[in-house]
């Protein structure tokens, strides 16, 4: 795992003092744009990424020049020792942590009879286990008062043919969203999850042609896909002092498609 500050602040400087928020899979996407949202929030963020070390760089790059504290952390998600390891980089930065993001997640459509087991194993243990693996930790080492944020998927819903393994693993995120809301209690600490419609990231767009994605946008009552911001905006009501009383719950943000 490699460790990249590139923290115009000093970090070590007064520990604690600052609100840290831990973002998974942040050098792109709706993840980036979380971050960023996090930063300007107030939070000092920890960007997480799996290979994407230049992008994850050029965000924290950013968030620094506007004055923020940022790390870039490569851990792969999958892995309880590199999770244990992120964990380990944003407490010596930063002095703790009291907000976890569960963004990182990745995607693969097919029939069930067309699926095979290396596409179903890799979304279980990318979207499942790694979110398992991060909250395991958080439950273990999240400030008192702190936000656990799971990104799960308006699929849960939907349940279009195709999306069987990946809104499997978002039916997980979500049944361990409000068990470990439960777990939590006597923290003051408060486990949610956002549940995005269609959205213009790479995850989305991968392998459709502009028709489907023309298709997919005009299903929302919004009639528009959803933006990284339309749903790094939720997180940051989660994240923040509005959102104090909302615990165990799952908000779909995806202008109204179910
Ligand atoms: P993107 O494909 O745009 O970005 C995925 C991010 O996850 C990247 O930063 C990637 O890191 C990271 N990542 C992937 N695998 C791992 C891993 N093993 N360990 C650590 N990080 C990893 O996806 P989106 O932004 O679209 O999706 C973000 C979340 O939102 C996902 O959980 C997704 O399921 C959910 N979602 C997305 C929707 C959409 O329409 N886009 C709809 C509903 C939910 P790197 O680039 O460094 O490899």
């Amino acid at each position: 795992m490699n460790t990249n500050a590139s923290a115009s602040n000093d970090a070590s400087s007064s520990p604690g003092s600052t609100r840290v928020a831990l973002v998974t899979g942040a050098s792109r996407g709706i993840g980036a744009e979380i971050a960023a949202r996090l930063a300007a929030d107030g939070f000092a963020v920890v960007v997480n990424y799996a290979g994407e070390v230049a992008s994850a760089e050029a965000l924290v790059a950013k968030i620094s020049e506007a004055g923020a504290k940022a790390l870039a952390v490569q851990a792969d998600v999958r892995a309880p020792n590199e999770v244990r390891r992120l964990f380990e980089a944003a407490e010596s930065a930063f002095g703790g942590v009291d907000v976890l993001v569960n963004n990182a997640g990745i995607m693969s459509l097919s029939p069930i009879a067309e699926t095979d087991d290396a596409t179903f194993d890799r979304q279980i243990a990318v979207n499942l286990k790694g979110s398992f693996n991060t909250m395991r930790e958080a439950a273990k080492r999240l400030r008192r008062g702190g936000r656990i944020i799971n990104l799960s998927s308006s699929v849960v819903g939907l349940l279009q043919p195709t999306y069987a393994a990946y809104a499997a693993t978002k039916a997980g995120v979500e049944a361990m969203t409000k068990i470990l809301a439960k777990e939590l209690r006597g923290r003051e600490i408060a486990v949610n999850a956002v549940a995005p419609g269609p959205t213009a990231t790479d995850l989305f767009m991968k392998a459709k042609s502009a028709e489907v994605v023309e298709r997919l946008a005009k299903l929302a009552p919004l009639e528009r896909l959803g933006q990284p911001e339309d749903i790094a905006r939720v997180v940051s009501f989660l994240a923040g002092p509005d959102a104090s009383w909302v615990n165990g719950q799952v908000l779909r943000a995806n202008g109204g498609i179910i």
